[in-house]
């Protein structure tokens, strides 16, 4: 193989830039040319290439965001679509792409294979709601980004005795809420994946506020439920005065942590060894610390379950 390409796509998640950079060295060292694709799988439509060297990914291992830029393109999810793009790719000479994004980037890798191209899947959602990895890239920056705004609410939640409702991202998956009231030690987790009762929740801060207790935070994932509405009836049926905030896009911005920064280098260079191998249709994770590799498609047919002991301690602490 002497040519290869990668792209960006779908959300934005910090630690995407440090992976660019691990695939443009790593396939330099070993004498591949690389390109670039801008926004996404539009990029690949348009034939958005630009061809990288080792200073292009120069001073970008520390930023958020995109540099590839990314972008939802919902021609790609057609066939005709995926026809121009292959087309594009052959006349660059560019054998094989790596995609760097969430599960619908997956989808988009798997929709390449099958064309013919070797294609491999990188892991990157601040939901890390992918099966076959422990964590995608992204995931631990917006942990941490999440864990410090509750730090501050916590703050004037006590100042004014307060009941606060933090809605964080996760439209379908409720890993970032869970990983985030458990270490902010908030009182309530709403998750998408486990229904909920109101009537106990709203038990449950009035003990605490009998109790003594200052504050209530409750940390809702987006899909669980509509934040406001939460926030409304909680305070109709407690009396207390309750605070909705909606953490939004800030939750994907922001340097990467090192942990983001390793893990996105650690699958960047292992992506290169795998597409020269003319390697199709794989996804790499991380799974107890080892890097393992599975077919997109068997990740694709499969749910990532939350983490049920972590959800059992969360409410076991929180009383
Ligand atoms: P994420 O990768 O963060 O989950 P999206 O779900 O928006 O983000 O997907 C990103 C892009 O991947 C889409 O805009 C589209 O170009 C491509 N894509 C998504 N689903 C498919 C599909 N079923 N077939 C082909 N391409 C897809």
């Amino acid at each position: 193989m002497n040519r290869i390409g990668v792209l960006t796509s779908g959300g934005d998640a910090p630690g995407m830039n440090a992976a660019v950079r691990a695939i443009v060295r790593k396939a330099i060292h070993y004498g591949i040319e690389i390109y670039g694709v801008h926004r996404g799988f539009m990029g690949l439509i348009n034939s958005d290439f630009v061809k990288l060297d080792i200073s292009s990914v120069g001073d970008i291992i520390h930023r958020g965001g995109t540099t590839l830029l990314t972008a939802r393109c919902d021609e790609f999810k057609t066939e005709e679509g995926q026809r121009k793009a292959l087309k594009n790719l052959e006349a660059f000479g560019i054998e094989g792409i790596i995609v760097i994004g969430g599960d619908g980037s997956l989808r988009g890798a798997n929709a390449l294979s099958k064309l013919g191209i070797p294609t491999i899947g990188i892991p990157a959602t601040i939901d890390n709601d992918i099966a076959f990895t422990d964590n995608c890239i992204g995931f631990d920056t917006a942990a941490n980004t999440v864990v410090d705004a509750l730090n501050k609410v916590r703050d004037t939640a006590t100042s004014h005795e307060r009941t606060f409702i933090i809605e964080v991202m996760g439209r379908r998956a409720g890993h970032l809420a869970l990983y985030t009231g458990l270490a902010s030690g908030a009182e309530t987790i709403l998750v998408p994946e486990i229904p909920f009762d109101l009537n106990a929740v709203c038990d449950k801060i009035e003990k605490g506020y009998i109790r003594g207790k200052l504050h209530s935070i409750i940390v809702v994932a987006e899909g669980a439920a509509n934040s406001m509405e939460v926030g409304k009836v909680i305070q109709e049926k407690t009396g207390l005065e309750t605070r909705v905030i909606i953490l939004g896009h800030l939750q994907r911005g922001g340097n990467p942590s090192a942990y983001d920064r390793i893990l996105a280098s650690r699958f960047g260079g292992k992506a290169v060894d795998l597409i020269i191998q003319n390697t199709k249709d794989k996804m790499l994770g991380l799974i107890n610390g080892e890097l393992v590799i599975t077919d997109i498609e068997k990740v694709l047919s499969a749910t990532k379950p939350l983490d049920m002991e972590l959800y059992q301690l969360s409410d076991v602490l929180s009383f």
